[in-house]
């Protein structure tokens, strides 16, 4: 099958929401080849301009990751230039779309190759509260996956638990594993409903 249920199986190995995983790797992707491939390609160019430029988040994220300021320098140019010829069209993000597009596509891989995914499950993988809310309510598909988040959840709860101990100062020469030293990171991934551990792949 496709790249995409490769990337599937490989994230939901993973510690974190494969969902959120796929969809950084997704954002990442988006803005090397928008920057530093389709920077004067006419259709991609229409394309912003027509939605009005990216969304909070993704401009955010544009000044985050900075892939080509002379990329960057471009694509705003043109946007700056228009955003007074029409002030009523509606605002579409075009990297909101393509990852909806995207969420769409996984979900029915997960529906469909369910049996097949299943036990490739990770002990510290997990639906984050964004995602679970995309499954479809009194599917089998989603009782099991807020199951398998159950016990992912309860796990990283105990990592929490030892990282918490070995602050106090009668167990600090105890060395820290590397699942307790992320286990603040992921608790707050579930909550933030995105990837913030920073490496990139
Ligand atoms: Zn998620
Ligand atoms: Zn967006």
């Amino acid at each position: 099958m496709e790249r995409i249920f490769y990337e599937l199986k490989e994230a939901l190995s993973q510690p974190g929401c494969p969902l959120c995983s796929l969809e950084k790797d997704a954002e990442r992707r988006y803005f090397d080849t928008l920057f530093y491939e389709l920077v004067n390609d006419p259709a991609t160019r229409q394309k912003i301009l027509r939605g009005g430029g990216f969304c909070p988040t993704h401009t955010a994220l544009i000044f985050e990751e900075r892939n080509s300021i002379l990329g960057i320098a471009i694509i705003y140019w043109d946007l700056l230039g228009h955003y007074f010829d029409d002030e009523n069209i509606p605002l579409s993000c075009p990297l909101c779309q393509t990852l909806k597009e995207k969420e769409q596509h996984l979900l029915s891989i997960l529906q469909k190759r369910w049996t097949e995914l299943k036990p490739l499950w990770g002990e510290r993988t997990f639906f984050c509260t964004r995602h679970l809310q995309t499954l479809q309510n009194g599917d089998t598909l989603k009782e099991e996956i807020m199951a398998l988040t159950q016990k992912s959840l309860h796990t990283i709860q105990q990592h929490l638990s030892a990282l918490i101990e070995k602050f106090d100062y009668r167990k600090s020469h105890l060395p820290l594993q590397e699942k307790e030293t992320l286990s603040w990171q992921e608790a707050l991934e579930f909550f933030a409903g995105k990837t913030l551990k920073k490496e990139r792949k």
